[in-house]
């Protein structure tokens, strides 16, 4: 970890460099990875040749549509030998795992170098809000693994607690009382629940950081109201490290000078304000490299500059991944961002899951409080149908508990079939 600290400088000057010098940055550090890529992984040697093109024909940012997409599948299918470069293995890199949301989980290796300036790079958003060092820090971590990197950490005066229910875990945190939390947003939302419903008091963090999943509106108001202080919301993957960060003008900056991020609808780029999925290239990770990397989320691109001042490009909407929805009939999709607000604003109800188990059926399984009446039930149905459309029918189902595989990050909606989703 300190060894971030060596290329935090670069790190902080680059988030200012003008879009054009930005650009000049990628296209050289592209070129270095795909050449690298191409000669050193199987996996991308035969995507090039699938696709009749070799390192030789990408040298502008414009030229990287012309490599394939690549899955986490198709990764997961050839891991180790297809995608780690020679010379690398778990032995010698830091190593990851993705979340695995959708139940499929994968290693990721880091070389040294790449790791300490990604490190570096994710670190500076802290510096730009103000957390140095010696500020108390605690992390709610959603997994043991995190638990123990966040434990192992230099900062001495960082803290993980484990995810636990928000009773309970609002008494930890009350218990450190950090200077900066971090966290899933759900996660707060659901500890400012237990603070007010219990009056707690004692929880006084002066920033509180969110992302590992979106904030649905209301959400960041709430937990700001009820600790009395502002959210930071950042966006990053395990893939990755950090892929974007909210400056304090409210804009979503990319980490350009990591990540090549993309906005792809059918095949295209999507013009700025268009949603499309976001597509990712590491531009330094040369133990594992990930070049058109479909990470899942949707988003929108932005080509408006922040007042900030810095060239980083901005994500103008960030709405999630793009598994977390219904599929409807007719193939149109309803993003959990359109249901899983009308549930948190529900009364009377602990937790909640959407279970579809066909195109035209949706369960909703609610843990109930007493406040959950008969009428309540009756008007969030009522609601839930106007978001869904009449082409499918909801159960409302009451339940004791919701299962939970506390290794991997919630999935609020579960699809039980096999649907195409663009
Ligand atoms: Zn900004």
């Amino acid at each position: 970890m300190w060894k971030a600290f060596y290329y935090l400088p670069s790190a902080y000057k680059n988030q200012f460099l003008s879009p054009k010098s930005l650009k000049t940055l990628q296209e050289k550090r592209l070129r270095y990875m795909v050449n690298h890529a191409y000669r050193n992984t199987s996996l991308y040697r035969s995507k090039f040749e699938a696709a009749g093109i070799t390192p030789s024909d990408i040298a502008t940012l414009e030229d990287i549509t012309k490599i394939p997409l690549v899955t986490k599948e198709e990764i997961k299918a050839v891991f180790p030998d297809g995608i780690i470069a020679p010379g690398f293995s778990e032995s010698n890199c830091k190593v990851e795992t993705t979340s695995g949301t959708s139940g499929s989980i994968l290693k990721i290796l880091f070389n040294d170098e790449a790791w300490n300036r990604l490190k570096a790079i994710a670190l500076r958003n802290y510096f730009a809000h103000g957390i140095r060092p010696w500020h108390k820090f605690c992390i709610v971590c959603s997994s043991p693994g995190e638990y123990e990197s966040v434990s192992s950490s230099p900062f001495s005066r960082t803290v993980g607690v484990l995810e636990k229910n928000s009773e309970p875990l609002a008494e930890d945190i009350r218990r450190v009382n950090p200077y900066v939390l971090g966290g899933h947003p759900s996660t707060f939302f659901g500890v400012c629940r237990a603070i007010e419903r219990n009056d707690i008091t004692g929880i006084t963090p002066r920033i509180v950081l969110i992302g590992g999943e979106v904030a649905y509106p209301g959400w960041r108001d709430y937990i700001e109201k009820i600790l009395k202080t502002h959210t930071i919301n950042k966006y990053g993957a395990a893939e990755m490290n950090s892929v974007a960060w909210e400056c304090d003008h409210g804009s979503m900056h990319i980490d350009a000078d990591s990540v090549i991020v993309e906005f792809v609808k059918e095949g295209e780029q999507v013009a700025p304000g268009e949603r499309g999925e976001i597509v990712v290239t590491n531009l330094w990770n040369v133990a594992m490299p990930f070049i058109r990397y479909r990470l899942g989320d949707l988003a929108a691109p932005s080509d408006e500059p922040c007042c900030c001042g810095r060239g980083l490009p901005v994500i103008k909407e960030l709405e999630g991944r793009l598994d977390d929805v219904v599929v409807l009939p007719s193939g149109g999709l309803i993003p959990c961002t359109r249901m899983c607000p009308l549930l948190h604003n529900t009364p009377g109800i602990a937790e909640f899951g959407i279970i579809q188990d066909n195109p035209s059926h949706v369960v909703i399984r609610i843990v109930p409080r007493d406040e959950f009446t008969e009428d309540v039930e009756n008007t969030l149905h009522d609601k839930m149908q106007n978001v869904l459309g009449s082409s499918v029918t909801i159960d409302i189902k009451r339940v004791d508990h919701i299962n939970r595989d506390k290794k991997i990050k919630f999935k609020r909606i579960q699809r039980t079939f096999e649907a195409h989703v663009p």
